[in-house]
């Protein structure tokens, strides 16, 4: 697993210097490139912990899931929704299956 950038989806959270992302990785793996759109510094060093997915207001992240957990061809994005966090789960078909838990990070 690792995350994915989406160009088209990201905006590069243009009203700010650094963007959301960037921000909450825990392992500085993310960044603006040149195009102003976020960018992975080496998906090797990334630990899929999720927490730059469930900051991204665009959905312009994903993480592909393994075979087991979702089926083949599924990522994984999220939508904060006050204070919880909608998980959306896309099969390879288009499909999706929604989950919707409690944000403990949310103040
Ligand atoms: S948080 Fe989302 S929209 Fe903002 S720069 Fe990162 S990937 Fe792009
Ligand atoms: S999944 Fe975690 S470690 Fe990987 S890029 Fe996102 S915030 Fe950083």
């Amino acid at each position: 697993m690792t995350v994915r950038i989406d160009k088209d989806r990201c905006h590069g959270c243009g009203w700010t210097k650094e963007a959301l992302c960037e921000r909450i990785c825990p392992g500085n793996l993310l960044f603006k490139g040149e195009d102003g759109k976020a960018a992975l510094r080496d998906s090797r060093d990334c630990w899929d912990c999720a927490a730059c997915i469930k900051e991204c207001p665009r959905q312009a992240l994903k993480m592909s899931l393994p075979v087991q957990i979702g089926g083949r061809g599924s990522t994984l994005t999220a939508m904060k929704k006050g204070h919880k966090i909608v998980w959306i789960l896309t099969k390879a078909d288009g499909s999706k299956e929604l989950f919707e838990i409690k944000n403990e990070g949310a103040v």
